[in-house]
C-alpha cells in the first residue's frame, strides 16, 4: 500500500496548540520507518481547513482518486479538515475503498469501519427492520388467535380479498377430499395419490402433475380439519373444514406409522435457503437411515452436484459460523451508537421543527372547523357550502395525519434504537441458531439470509439480508472508528 503524508499548520488561534508542520513530518516519517510503510509523496499545507479549496489538500484527493496512492499518514483527523464538505468527501472516499486505510497517530480508519458507522447513521437497517418478522409475526398472532389466517389460503381454500377471510374453493376441496379418502381407505402411498388425482384432473397452474411432497403436506396439514399450525403453535381457524378432525387424525397415525413405506419428515428448516452453485437449482432435502440430508436435484440433468449430499448437523455449523461473524463487541456497538446519536443529535433539530408545524397546522384544523359551525349556526352560510366546507377540512386532517405519520417514520433518530438493536440481534445469532428447536431455527434463518450456495459441500457465495451482509463483511478486530474530522 502507498501512502501519502499530509502535513497542516495554519497560523489561526485555534492552531496554535499543534505541532509545527516540521515536527509533523518528522513524527509522521518515524512512524512510517517504524511500520514499514511505503511513502510516496510528503505534501505540506498552511492553511486553515474550515474553508473548502486548499490547494494542497487538492493535490491530495487527486492523487488518491487517481490510484497513485492508497493510503494517508497524518497527525490527527483535523488536519485533513475542519470543514463537513471536505470531511464529506474524505469519509465518502473512504467508504468507496478509494482511499484504503487514513492513519493518525491515534488510531487506524478503514473503509469497512465506515461502513458500520453509516449502518448507523444513514439508517441501513431501515428496510431490514421494516420487513422484520417481529413485528409481521406479532400482528399475525393477533389474527391467529382471533382464528384468522394471515397468509395465502393453503390449496383447495381462497382468500376472500373482501372480508380477508378464507373461503373453500369448491373445485379443488374435491381433490383434498379424494385425498384423504385414498390415503385412508386403502393402501396408496403419495406417489399413487398424486397420479390418480392427474388421472381425475387434477393440475397445478401450469397444468403439470401435483407433486409427491404437495400431496405429503396436504394430509398432514391439520388447516384441513379447522386447525391452524404456525410456528410449532395451534390456533383454531375460522374457516369451514374440507375434513373431519377423526379422518385427519387417522391420516396422521398412517403418516407416522412406521411401516408405511417412506413416510418422510415434512419440516426441514434450511429448505428454501440453500442453492446448487453449479447449476442454480434449489437444493432439496430428505430422510436417509434417521439423517436429513440436503442435496443438488439435478434437475436440469446435467450437474454433477446432485452427489453431494450434506448432512443438517454439518449445515448447522456452516450456518451457526456465519452467524458467529456478526458478533462485534458490546462495547464497540455502544459507542458506535453513541457516536451516531451525536450526529443525528443536530438533524434531529430540522426534523422537529418540521414536525411542529404539520402538528400546528392539524391543530388548526379543529379552530376552524368550529368556526365554520359558527357561521353555520348563525345562518350566515347555506347547507350546502358548510356540507363542502367540512368535507375540505376533513379531507385535510386526513392528509395531514397521514404526512405526519410518514414523517415520524423518516426521523433520522427514530431508526437509532432499531439499528442498535439488530446489532444485538447479530451478537446473539450464533448462540441463540445453534440452541433453536427446528422452527426457531428457520425463523432465524428467514431473518438474517436470502440464501447460501454450495460446491463441493462448500459454501460458495453468502447472500445475507442488510444490514446483516454489511455486518458479516466488516473486519471484526479493526479499530473503532468515529467520525472523521472529530
Ligand atoms: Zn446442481
Amino acid at each position: 500500500m502507498k501512502y501519502i503524508i499530509y502535513c497542516r499548520k495554519s497560523s489561526e488561534s485555534e492552531d496554535r496548540q499543534e505541532q509545527s508542520i516540521d515536527s509533523q513530518e518528522h513524527e509522521l516519517m518515524a512512524m512510517a520507518e517504524k511500520q514499514k510503510l511505503t511513502i510516496v509523496k510528503i505534501l505540506k499545507e498552511s492553511q486553515s481547513a474550515k474553508k473548502v479549496g486548499r490547494p494542497i489538500f487538492n493535490e491530495l484527493l487527486k492523487m488518491l482518486s487517481s490510484g497513485k496512492a492508497d493510503g494517508v499518514l497524518c497527525w490527527k483527523l483535523d488536519r485533513l479538515s475542519r470543514n463537513p464538505i471536505d470531511t464529506g468527501y474524505v469519509q465518502s472516499l473512504l467508504q468507496d475503498g478509494v482511499i484504503k486505510n487514513i492513519k493518525t497517530f491515534e488510531r487506524d480508519y478503514f473503509p469497512h469501519d465506515n461502513i458500520l458507522m453509516m449502518v448507523f447513521e444513514m439508517g441501513m437497517a431501515n428496510q431490514y427492520i421494516r420487513d422484520l418478522s417481529v413485528n409481521v409475526k406479532r400482528g399475525n398472532r393477533e389474527k391467529l388467535a382471533r382464528g384468522e389466517w394471515p397468509n395465502h389460503a393453503p390449496f383447495g381454500y381462497l382468500n376472500n380479498k373482501v372480508d380477508k377471510s378464507i373461503v373453500i374453493d369448491s373445485v379443488r376441496a374435491k381433490y383434498v377430499k379424494r385425498a384423504y379418502e385414498l390415503y385412508l381407505t386403502s393402501s396408496h402411498g403419495f406417489r399413487d395419490v398424486a397420479r390418480i388425482l392427474y388421472d381425475e384432473g387434477l393440475r397445478t397452474s401450469s397444468g403439470k402433475k401435483v407433486l409427491i411432497s404437495h400431496i405429503q403436506r396436504m394430509l398432514s396439514n391439520p388447516f384441513y380439519c379447522g386447525i391452524m399450525l404456525r410456528d410449532g403453535k395451534y390456533y383454531n381457524g375460522n374457516h369451514k373444514p374440507i375434513i373431519s378432525k377423526s379422518d385427519f387424525d387417522k391420516a396422521q397415525e398412517i403418516l407416522a406409522d412406521k411401516s408405511r413405506p417412506k413416510s418422510q419428515r415434512l419440516f426441514f428448516p434450511l429448505r428454501g435457503f440453500l442453492k446448487c452453485e453449479n447449476c442454480g437449482c434449489a437444493l432439496t432435502s430428505s430422510t436417509k437411515k434417521g439423517h436429513d440430508y440436503y442435496y443438488c436435484t439435478n434437475r436440469k440433468e446435467k450437474c454433477d452436484e446432485h452427489k453431494s449430499y450434506m448432512r443438517e448437523t454439518y449445515l448447522y455449523e456452516i450456518f451457526g459460523n456465519i452467524f458467529g461473524s456478526l458478533a462485534f463487541s458490546e462495547r464497540k456497538i455502544d459507542l458506535m451508537y453513541k457516536s451516531a446519536k451525536e450526529k443525528i443529535g443536530i438533524d434531529s433539530e430540522y426534523f422537529d421543527n418540521a414536525l411542529a408545524t404539520l402538528q400546528n397546522s392539524l391543530e388548526s384544523l379543529t379552530t376552524k372547523e368550529s368556526k365554520l359551525l359558527d357561521t353555520f349556526l348563525a345562518d350566515q352560510i347555506s347547507k350546502e357550502l358548510y356540507d363542502q366546507k367540512a368535507l375540505d377540512i376533513h379531507n385535510e386532517r386526513i392528509s395531514l395525519n397521514k404526512q405526519i405519520q410518514e414523517f415520524k417514520n423518516k426521523q433520522p433518530a427514530s431508526m437509532l434504537e432499531p439499528t442498535k438493536n439488530a446489532f444485538i440481534q447479530g451478537n446473539r445469532a450464533m448462540k441463540e441458531f445453534l440452541d433453536a428447536d427446528n422452527f426457531k431455527k428457520r425463523n432465524i434463518v428467514e431473518n438474517l439470509c436470502w440464501n447460501l450456495s454450495f460446491k463441493d459441500k462448500n459454501v460458495a457465495q453468502i447472500k445475507l439480508k442488510t444490514p446483516f451482509d454489511v455486518m458479516y463483511k466488516a473486519p471484526k478486530n479493526g479499530t473503532l472508528s468515529e467520525m472523521l474530522g472529530d
